[in-house]
């Protein structure tokens, strides 16, 4: 579907919600408000998961726009400039799943218009497709997302990829996100500061999702950040899958770090393993 469509969509879905309301009040702010809300969104398309344990599946990803963060490893810096989101670029969407072709979409997205963009990108198939949020960071995006998830959970199984560091608005969105990637930021391979205490209440606001929790580590990471970050999740729950993510190119590490890493974090976890971006050897986006 065009998405020079998506006025009408957002009218359909609209009548539909309103006929289904009892308080009129609340019809009419939703018919004035709803088809307001919009969002800064880098790319939707279909490809492999590449990191983390659910790697090799077939994801519908939205990046969007906006990053507090910039780690030195960084590998979509466009996506993560405009710490608030606000930077105006179009959006560049993949137009069917089988198909690297491309439509440039001007930024911002409504609701409706991000619906569409995703629902084309889905397989016919049996399996319950994903849908990847990514970015940036999407929990910058609380509000678009607060009435946006539950209608695309109908059909997707909703993935967040993050920062692990926004508590409470993962708090905010507890209910609307079923698989959580959560990153655990070591200070030596992001070149920032040290988050400890805000993974820490972010871990607690992800309870009762799925979830894991991905380290990247690169040639500088010392030993003692990986134990802290271990601990950190021990703390809350040693089954938790820990993911060893090695940063690729020029920043990667010596193999013979990664079995340190893993040695020294599985005396304090069960499930520890070393995962690299497998998209990235496929080349794929
Ligand atoms: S948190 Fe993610 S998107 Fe943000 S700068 Fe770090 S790697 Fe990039």
């Amino acid at each position: 579907m065009s998405i020079l469509g998506h006025t009408e969509v957002i009218s359909v879905d609209l009548c539909r919600r309103c006929f289904e309301a009892t308080d009129l009040v609340f019809a009419f702010g939703v018919l004035y408000y709803w088809p307001m809300i919009s969002t800064m969104i880098d790319e939707v398309f279909a490809s492999v998961q590449g990191e983390g344990p659910w790697v090799g599946q077939r994801h519908v990803f939205v990046r969007f726009i906006g990053c507090d963060l910039r780690c030195v490893y960084c590998d979509t810096p466009d996506a993560a400039k405009g710490a608030s989101g606000t930077e105006v670029k179009n959006c560049s969407a993949q137009v069917s799943p089988g198909s690297f072709e491309r439509e440039s979409v001007p930024n911002p997205l409504s609701l409706a218009c991000l619906s569409n963009l995703c629902a084309r990108l889905r397989i016919p198939g049996l399996s319950r497709p994903v849908l990847s949020l990514t970015g940036g960071e999407p929990l910058l995006h609380r509000a678009f997302l607060k009435e946006w998830l539950p209608s695309e959970r109908k059909t997707f199984r909703i993935y967040l990829e993050t920062s692990g560091i926004h508590y409470a608005e993962m708090r905010a969105l507890a209910g609307l996100i079923d698989v959580v990637s959560m990153d655990i930021k070591l200070p030596s391979a992001t070149g920032g500061r040290a988050l400890w205490n805000e993974h820490r209440k972010f871990l607690l606001a992800t309870e009762g999702a799925e979830r894991f929790v991905k380290a990247v580590v690169s040639g500088s990471t010392v030993p003692e950040e990986i134990l802290v970050a271990a601990r950190l999740v021990a703390e809350q729950d040693r089954t938790v899958p820990f993911i060893i993510q090695p940063a690729s190119g020029p920043l990667s590490p010596k193999v013979e770090s990664l079995i340190l890493f893993q040695d020294i974090t599985l005396e304090i976890l069960e499930d520890v393993r070393v995962i690299p971006q497998v998209h990235t050897m496929l080349q794929l986006p």
